[in-house]
């Protein structure tokens, strides 16, 4: 069934986050031993690196959300339907990106 392989898929992506998250957390503490070993002028680049570990924490969290939505809305019955005008949503569009909550329209309208 159709939502059945949806979910696997949602699961998967699960997954491959989590992994990522456990490998960025390793990368963190990495930084975190340059820092105390270099001097002051190479602050600027950890601290450079450290936002950049911190907005790839947020989009993985952001993403995460996404995801849980997307497998709640499998639960409730109605994966695949617009959240916001109820429309089917273009399944290539769910197949580029299973845990887009809006057709194409009202995501274009919501981006505006
Ligand atoms: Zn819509």
């Amino acid at each position: 069934m159709y939502s059945h392989r949806m979910r696997e898929r949602l699961l998967k992506l699960r997954q491959e986050l989590e992994a990522l998250a456990a490998a960025g957390a390793q990368s963190a503490a990495v930084v975190e031993l340059d820092q105390s070993k270099v001097g002051r002028l190479s602050r600027m680049d950890a601290l450079q690196a450290q936002a950049m570990a911190q907005a790839s924490v947020q989009r993985r969290e952001a993403m995460l959300r996404n995801i849980d939505a997307a497998l709640q809305r499998i639960d409730d019955g109605d994966y695949g339907l617009c959240c916001d005008c109820g429309d089917p949503i273009d399944p290539r569009r769910l197949d580029f990106d299973p845990t887009v909550p809006r057709c194409i329209d009202c995501a274009s309208k919501s981006e505006r």
